[in-house]
């Protein structure tokens, strides 16, 4: 089965004068599928070309925003694995 997910790298930055949290995306994405489709965090457009060319033609973009690391790569497995 295939559901491709596309996600759009976020870091977190300093809080500003007010406290308030704040990210920015790195310019990095990762593609994603239930099939064992992994990129890994590589370019947007490098990670957009590998979504458009995985994903089944018509179906609706999922994309979501996360940080980097190990920590959400194995975020991401477990909600793979749950769907
Ligand atoms: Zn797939």
């Amino acid at each position: 089965m295939h559901a491709a997910h596309l996600i759009a790298e976020i870091r977190t930055l300093a809080p500003d004068a007010d406290g308030w949290a704040r990210h920015e995306k790195t310019g990095r994405a990762c593609a994603v599928c239930p099939c064992g489709l992994n990129t890994g965090f590589i370019s947007i457009d490098q990670a957009a070309e590998t979504y458009r060319s995985h994903a089944i033609p018509g179906q609706k973009v999922r994309i979501t925003l996360g940080g980097g690391g190990e920590a959400m790569l194995s975020l991401i497995r477990h909600m793979l694995r749950k769907g």
